[in-house]
């Protein structure tokens, strides 16, 4: 799975954007030092990676789909619009960490309109399942359902963060 654009990477003859690579999270041309570096290392598809990343560093840099410090992750700089679904940004975050947020749906195109169609399609999915479910099962269907590897775990989870609010 892609750890920006949260579809799965296939290796296909028809869609060689979804074919899966590896990002130096901060690029080699600008971070050499990191070239080894594992924590550097983000599993990416080739559209999100070779097409939008590129070797691409802003001022405020990227969101860390990897971080090991929730504050400088996914889960703590963005929110996800169950209307619309689009990644924005979450509310009440400083002007530093919003422009963060904001480059990162920018450069890496995270709404842009096929994978915004496919998360709003994933997410009403499962927030429908989740509604038809007896409470006491609830739980453990989102412990399921948003483990790593699966598509749009990251949405899905901000979803749920919604309706449990
Ligand atoms: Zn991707």
């Amino acid at each position: 799975m892609c750890w920006y654009c949260e579809r799965l990477c296939q290796a296909t003859t028809e869609d060689t954007g979804k074919a899966p690579t590896l990002d130096h999270f901060r690029p080699l041309r600008h971070f050499p030092e990191l070239a080894y570096e594992w924590r550097n290392w983000v599993f990416s598809c080739l559209r999100c990676n070779g097409g939008y990343k590129q070797d691409n560093w802003p001022l405020s840099g990227y969101v860390d789909p990897s971080a090991a410090d929730e504050q400088d992750g996914p889960e703590y700089h963005f929110d996800y619009d169950p209307d619309t679904g689009e990644l924005i940004p979450r509310a009440g975050l400083d002007s530093q960490a919003r422009d963060k947020a904001l480059q990162t749906i920018d450069d890496l195109r995270l709404n842009k309109l096929d994978v915004r169609r496919f998360r709003l399609d994933w997410t009403r999915q499962f927030i429908d399942t989740w509604h038809s479910l007896p409470i006491d099962e609830r739980s453990a269907f989102v412990d399921v359902a948003t483990q790593l590897g699966y598509e749009f775990a990251g949405a899905s989870l901000m979803a749920i963060r919604q309706l449990s609010a």
